[in-house]
C-alpha cells in the first residue's frame, strides 16, 4: 500500500519511536499522545479494518498488547490502561490501517471522554430489538 503511512513506517520510509515488533506486528509511539505512552500496534499485513483483517494479525495484535501493557504498567506505573480500536470513517478512524491504541492512564490523570459517557437506561423494547436484528444477522 504505497500511500497508507502506516506501510511507510512499516517499510522504514517514515520514522517511528519503536516500542515493539515481531514477524506479525509493529507497535510505535504514537506522535499525538493524547496521554503520556499513548502507543498503537498495527500488523504488518495491510488491512484496513475489522471486518478486513484476518485471524492471524488480529491475534498477533492483541497478544502483542499484553506485553506492551504489562511494560507499560511496569515502566510507567499505569492506573489502567485503555485500549481503544476504531473501524471506519463514521466511527473516526484516520489511518486506513487497522491499528489498536493503547492509552496508559497515570495517577492524576482524568479519566478519558470514551470511558466516562452519561449512563442513561435505554427503551428495553428497542434494544432488544436491535439485539435480535444483528443475532440474526450473525453467520
Ligand atoms: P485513528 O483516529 O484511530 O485512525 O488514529 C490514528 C492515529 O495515528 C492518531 O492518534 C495519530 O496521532 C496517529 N498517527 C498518525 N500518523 C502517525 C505517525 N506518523 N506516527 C505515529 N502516529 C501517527
Ligand atoms: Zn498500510
Amino acid at each position: 500500500m504505497a500511500e497508507c503511512i502506516f506501510c511507510k513506517i512499516i517499510e522504514g520510509e517514515i520514522p517511528s519511536f519503536k516500542v515493539y515488533e515481531d514477524d506479525w506486528v509493529l507497535s510505535f509511539a504514537d506522535i499525538n499522545p493524547i496521554a503520556e505512552g499513548h502507543t498503537l500496534i498495527i500488523p504488518k499485513k495491510h488491512v484496513r479494518n475489522l471486518w478486513e483483517i484476518d485471524e492471524e494479525s488480529l491475534t498477533a495484535v492483541h497478544l502483542a498488547s499484553i506485553k506492551i501493557v504489562d511494560a507499560m504498567r511496569e515502566s510507567l506505573q499505569t492506573t489502567g490502561v485503555a485500549a481503544l480500536q476504531l473501524n471506519g470513517e463514521g466511527a473516526g478512524q484516520e489511518v486506513d490501517h487497522y491499528h489498536l491504541h493503547l492509552i496508559p492512564r497515570l495517577k492524576d490523570t482524568p479519566p478519558l471522554p470514551v470511558a466516562r459517557w452519561k449512563i442513561t437506561p435505554g427503551d428495553m423494547d428497542k434494544v432488544a430489538g436491535t439485539a435480535e436484528k444483528i443475532r440474526s444477522a450473525i453467520r
